[in-house]
């Protein structure tokens, strides 16, 4: 199941909930979502809020759904069922910070509302109760209409306190919908943003891996790199990000999913010199693995690789990186095959240049028809759409009479 057919669940949802005698509510993104676009039907994931019975009831929805039961988790301690990949069935919670940044310690509300309170922005923090009926949307905090005018609203004043990641989550829903900031919600996100510093590795990893996922993953990262929003032992590496790298990045995302964290945050640092003791700290900050470690050890190479603007470098440095057979390379691919598809263009052999040579009256040594064959490759490689064979000639009569 790749996709969370909406309507079809709502009717088996609710059947549940009916028989249980329980509230059911879709909450968070799906309301959102479904707001913003109109009527979508289709869902990567959904997450449904029961008054009671949890458990019970994502076991019978499940069964509804021919999900087994292997492919069930039961997060007790954070009130959550998941139902495979896509659905969650949580009980009405509240949360409780026991210090600012860490993660909090989750018990049992009363009602949805309470619930609704603990969530990040108003855009996720409104309700749609399925049942009982009629259904209603349940937007204590205006929701609906922040959607309307575009606009990322936190809570309350310490939100990001209790949770820097929020910071990130705003970043993500500002660059996905092309909304601002609502002005107290940026200027909190300004003095909060230290805050940071206190998250875990993994807990920031995995901020960035969500970022890596989204279509406007550039956008994201030059809005962190504006604002410095990563740990402070890290901002001093942080650099503009390196558009060409995310944009080879992008096009071949599917086959380099695994790696898009690592790019992300490569693009990031690309243009700051690194040493051994740096690459440390950033892959202790970032909880790199040892794998992605070694690849940060290349990133000399990698420099050079990401600031190629025009092909005749990046000709040089593909002679250079090839017999490596670095899996990094694959990111420039589609840049090698351009570049192979003009060296098989370039028609003249060294017998070819020492025969127009000849004609003109010159005798090339040995050593000078390599370096005019070389330079006509960069030409032809770097040139805007390739030379044809009689430009190639050309080229060459013209290098052989300046030597006269
Ligand atoms: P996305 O489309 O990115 O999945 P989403 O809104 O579904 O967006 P999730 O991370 O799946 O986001 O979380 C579901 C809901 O849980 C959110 O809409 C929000 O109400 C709540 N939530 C998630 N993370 C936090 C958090 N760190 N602080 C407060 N509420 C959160
Ligand atoms: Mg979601």
């Amino acid at each position: 199941m790749e996709k969370v057919n909406l309507p079809i669940l709502k009717k088996k949802a609710k059947k549940i909930a009916e028989q249980l005698g329980v509230e059911l509510y879709l909450v968070g993104g799906v309301v959102r979502d479904w707001l913003l676009k109109g009527g979508e039907e289709e869902f990567k994931d959904v997450d449904l809020v029961v008054s009671s019975s949890r458990k019970h009831f994502a076991i019978l929805l499940a069964e509804e759904l021919n999900i087994p039961l292997e492919d069930m988790e039961f997060w007790d301690e954070y009130f959550v069922v998941k139902i495979g990949k896509l659905i969650d069935v949580a009980s009405f919670r509240r949360e409780y910070y026991p210090e600012p940044s860490v993660l909090p310690k989750v018990s049992e509300a009363e009602t949805i509302v309470d619930d609704l309170k603990r969530r990040d922005f108003t855009i996720n923090a409104m309700a749609y109760r399925l049942w009982p009926e009629p259904e209603e949307l349940i937007d204590p905090f205006g929701g609906r209409e922040d959607l309307k005018k575009r606009l990322i609203r936190f809570l309350k004043r310490d939100s990001f306190v209790e949770d820097p990641t929020r910071i990130y989550r705003a970043v993500r829903y500002k660059e996905r919908f092309e909304f601002e900031f609502e002005e107290e919600t940026f200027n909190r996100i300004l003095l909060d943003k230290n805050y940071i510093s206190r998250l875990t590795p993994a807990r920031i990893r995995s901020e960035f891996e969500r970022i890596a996922d989204e279509d406007k993953l550039i956008n994201c990262l030059e809005f962190i790199y504006e604002y410095n929003l990563v740990p402070n032992e890290v901002v001093h590496f942080l650099k503009k990000p390196n558009r060409d790298l995310i944009e080879n990045f992008l096009r071949s995302r599917k086959e380099f999913n695994n790696e898009a964290f690592l790019i992300t945050i490569l693009s990031m640092i690309l243009d700051s010199r690194l040493d051994q003791d740096d690459i440390e700290l950033l892959a202790k900050r970032f909880a790199f693995t040892k794998k992605e470690m070694r690849v940060l050890e290349e990133i000399e190479v990698l420099k050079e690789l990401a600031l190629i603007d025009n092909l005749k470098e990046a000709y040089k440095l593909y002679i250079i990186l090839s017999p490596m057979g670095k899996k990094i390379s694959r990111l420039f691919t589609d840049m090698v095959e351009v570049i192979e598809e003009r060296v098989e263009q370039v028609k003249l052999s060294g017998n070819d240049i020492i025969n127009i040579a000849a004609k003109k009256g010159v005798r090339l040594l040995g050593k000078e028809v390599g370096v005019l064959k070389k330079r006509l490759i960069a030409e032809v490689v770097s040139s805007e759409n390739g030379l044809s064979e009689m430009k190639q000639r050309e080229l060459v009569e013209k290098w052989v009479s300046c030597k006269n």
